[in-house]
């Protein structure tokens, strides 16, 4: 095998390519699960793919399936991936790094002369972002078998169209239902990402291999009160669904505060309120709460306590209140032996790296329910994420796609 090289220029021209297909004006990045620019994307990543040589299928929720075959067909693939969804006014990095990355960590295999045993899979995931449904990583989730299809075909978006019916108009019509897969049907998957935190640039540190993944949480909590005209309903006896909606927003705050583990950390990322005028009292309010920990013990505790709060709040205010959890998932352990084999090949070409916790989670905290994973992290700016100016450098990029490649090199034989 020839020494590996990473057109870092190619890439970097596809990141911008990519970047640009957007809802927003650019360089302000969006683009929702099923949307136009989602779906133009889509396309621009087939294509790449094909160029590559890949042979490409997709499942029955839209996750794209890209495949270098291997010598062995007999052997359980290795896979890698990630995502090209963005959240509203993101940037251009995450996700997609790990989805055109991977297909330049293929390109730089093939070119070098590499004959894989296991075939190499390139996994392009359906909403990883859980802008569109509430809930994150629909596809790992039903890939893996976390989510049900019939309550993942029940999702429904804030215009009350349902995944269901938006699958099909985007073309895949199968039963969803085909779409979990068996346990071990991958020898393994590796997921390079941004970091979206501070620590790798800190610290000046290449690399950051991932050993877990905090386990992530989200709360629906729906309040109704009475509304009426902001003259003419007194004081006395409101039951304004904001206000409940509030202190339930600073009962979040002090129920991760006071878990007693610095790790668990609460957010209120949604507070909408109806009708929104500035003349009558809010009658609801619809709040959703991302609560998240390393450890189990304390996040649910943590959980528990807001959701007492909440009832106590809205008895004491006249508020009807609807909490459903939307998700509870584990934490995910990452497989010791490939978290090693990366640190090898770190410490092999001289890259500086460190082993470390992923606090936001990716589709690998579902993946690794069903086969050995890990990630690679690369460093991001300031730490800043899902922003218009996330920024990681062609370097930075080029390391992480070489040490992915040389992952995947391995881990197919
Ligand atoms: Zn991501």
């Amino acid at each position: 095998m020839n020494p590996l090289t990473i057109d870092i220029r190619r890439l970097q021209r596809e990141i911008d390519e990519l970047a640009s297909i957007t809802e927003a004006e650019p360089p302000v990045v969006t683009r929702v699960l099923f949307s136009g620019a989602d779906l133009r994307g889509r396309e621009f990543v087939k294509k790449l793919c094909r160029e590559a040589g890949l042979t490409l299928r997709a499942d029955a929720v839209g996750n794209i399936f890209a495949r270098w075959e291997g010598a062995n067909e007999k052997l359980p693939p290795v896979a890698t991936g990630s995502h090209i969804d963005a959240i509203p006014n993101a940037g251009k990095y995450d996700g997609v790094v790990g989805v055109l990355g991977a297909i330049e960590a293929i390109r730089a295999l093939k070119k070098s002369g590499h004959r894989p045993q296991r075939a190499i899979e390139l996994i392009v995931f359906t909403a990883e972002e859980p802008t569109r449904f509430g809930i994150g990583c629909v596809g790992s989730r039903l890939l893996s078998g976390v989510l049900a299809p019939q309550k993942a075909a029940a999702l429904r978006d804030r215009d009350g169209k349902s995944l269901d019916e938006l699958r099909r108009d985007a073309g895949y019509t199968g039963s969803l239902d085909s779409v979990r897969l068996p346990k071990n049907c991958y020898a393994a998957f590796v997921e390079l990402h941004i970091e979206q935190g501070p620590i790798l640039e800190w610290e000046n540190t290449a690399i950051g291999i991932v050993e877990k993944i905090a386990a992530p949480s989200t709360l629906r909590m729906e309040l109704t009160g009475v509304g009426g005209h902001a003259g003419g309903t007194l004081m006395p006896g409101r039951r304004d669904a904001l206000l409940a909606g509030a202190e339930i927003a600073l009962a979040v705050e002090r129920a991760v505060t006071g878990s007693g583990s610095p790790d668990t950390v609460g957010t209120t990322g949604v507070f909408r309120i109806e009708p929104g005028a500035v003349n009558s009292v809010p009658c609801r309010a619809l709040l959703e709460i991302d609560v998240r920990d390393t450890k189990v013990a304390t996040r649910d505790a943590a959980l528990v306590q807001i959701e007492t709060a909440a009832v106590e709040i809205c008895q004491r205010r006249g508020v009807v209140l609807e909490t459903d959890r939307l998700n509870v998932d584990p934490p995910a352990v990452c497989d010791a032996a490939l978290v090693e084999t990366t640190a090898d090949i770190c410490r092999h070409l001289g890259v500086s790296h460190r082993k470390m916790i992923s606090r936001a989670y990716h589709d690998t905290l579902f993946m690794a329910q069903i086969c050995s994973c890990t990630m690679i992290f690369i460093p991001c700016r300031g730490g800043v994420s899902h922003r218009p100016d996330e920024f990681t450098s062609p370097e930075q990029i080029e390391t992480g796609v070489h040490i992915l490649a040389q992952t995947l090199a391995q881990a197919a034989g």
